[in-house]
């Protein structure tokens, strides 16, 4: 039975391995080099190597929507395909049956520990810098709070690479229930198709049920498990070229008559052409979202400014020049770096405006506070409209606030 699969030219595999280890890659990389991590410390997040604050919510939930949208339609078009070809838990799934294998299992549980340890502490690094808290550790200090972490999630990484496997992705991932529910009959799907040229259908030989790592017998309408793996259908290539007949086995989009059969090998542009009014609409919907998401983050705000508590008082004939206008000007780099910002005051007559300070240094995401204070030199009745405006000196950031003096 061993041989049988062993038999089988993973093809599908390695194209799938190229991707899975890749996204991984990038998930190991990104906390380190700033590609996508938050920063709790700061309540910042970054994004390719920028940062995002709390007043950029708005840009991150734009990129949510377009991240969802995605999987969402690549789901609903290509079934699990993230599952199988993106999600780091599969890679685990498959290696450490392969680990099982070679090198029994108390060595394939250790190797499931110590590659727990490592990825506790990538996940930890996408809380708060991941390279400073190594150097913590590498100096002999063991901050509590982060081992803890560590310790917990390496504990939990190892029940889910040597024990659950499967289970996380069967019984506890949320994106695996969802896609139950948003997948439909032409949701891309498994299905023994009789191709022409083919004598027969299916030789029942079992050996694409056997090769399935999530469970599934591909002949079956139940493939909600199914992760688009691929595994089941080169195991069919090696029964059906045994037979000198096409693979029977094939991924299938639409049921019925208006089915078609999607084929791996030298049929690309063939599969291209079948699934081109499918795909048309969702990369629009993809090209639009990602443009604003992208627009979005390249024009957002990098220093905000408020202007607070404008009390209107009454300037008396004869008061005193103290009587007037005590504001409050909050600023808040919103940029990636230090910057020193410049205030000004517009549209009030000469000499009514005195900023507490008219230039302040700021860290990113630091805030500040600046009185200003409206000292009309004379009584000039009306609303006196007015703007104060802040200017970055080296990233020329800039915001205004536009607000009111009134004289009665
Ligand atoms: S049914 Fe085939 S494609 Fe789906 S998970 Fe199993 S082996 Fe992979
Ligand atoms: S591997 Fe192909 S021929 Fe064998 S049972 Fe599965 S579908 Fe039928």
């Amino acid at each position: 039975m061993k041989s049988r699969l062993g038999k089988v030219q993973t093809v599908i595999r390695r194209y799938r391995r190229a991707s899975q280890l890749t996204v991984l890659a990038l998930l190991i990389v990104s906390p380190f080099v700033n590609l996508f991590r938050f920063d709790l410390p700061s309540m910042s997040l970054y994004l390719f190597g920028t940062r995002l604050w709390v007043k950029h919510t708005f840009v991150f939930f734009m990129l949510l929507v377009t991240v969802i949208y995605v999987i969402i339609a690549a789901s609903l078009l290509f079934g699990r395909v993230f599952c199988g070809w993106v999600c780091p838990q599969n890679l685990f799934n498959e290696l450490t049956r392969s680990w099982d294998r070679r090198f029994g299992r108390a060595g394939s549980t250790l190797l499931s520990v110590v590659i727990s340890l490592f990825g506790a502490f990538v996940v930890r690094s996408y809380f708060s810098d991941g390279r400073a808290l190594l150097a913590q550790y590498l100096s002999g200090q063991v901050p509590p709070g982060p081992t803890v972490f560590i310790l917990g999630f390496t504990l939990f990484f190892t029940m889910a690479m040597a024990w659950w496997r499967t289970s996380v992705c069967r019984v506890a991932c949320p994106y695996g229930h969802l896609q139950s529910i948003i997948s439909n009959a032409d949701t891309m799907h498994l299905q023994v198709f009789n191709l022409p040229g083919n004598r027969d259908i299916c030789a029942t030989c079992g050996l694409c049920a056997e090769i399935c790592h999530m469970g599934v017998d591909p002949r079956t309408p139940e493939q909600k498990h199914c992760v688009v793996c691929g595994d089941c259908l080169d195991a069919c290539a090696l029964v059906s070229g045994a037979r000198k007949v096409p693979r029977v086995l094939n991924f299938t989009i639409g049921s019925g008559d208006s089915a078609v059969a999607l084929r791996d090998r030298g049929r690309l542009w063939q599969n291209v052409r079948q699934l081109a009014p499918r795909l048309v609409l969702p990369l629009i919907l993809t090209v639009i979202l990602g443009s604003l998401s992208a627009y979005m983050l390249a024009h957002r705000p990098r220093v905000d400014l408020v202007v607070a508590k404008n009390h209107r008082q009454v300037l008396a004939a004869g008061s005193p020049i103290s009587s007037g206008n005590v504001m409050a000007v909050s600023i808040i780099n919103l940029g990636n770096e230090g910057d020193r910002f410049h205030l000004y005051v517009e549209g009030l007559p000469d000499n009514w405006a005195a900023l507490e300070r008219s230039e302040i240094e700021l860290e990113p995401g630091e805030r500040a506070s600046v009185t200003l204070r409206v000292h009309p030199t004379e009584r000039i009745v009306g609303t006196h409209r007015f703007t104060v405006r802040v200017v970055g000196e080296r990233s020329g950031a800039e915001a205004s606030f536009d607000t009111v003096h009134v004289v009665y």
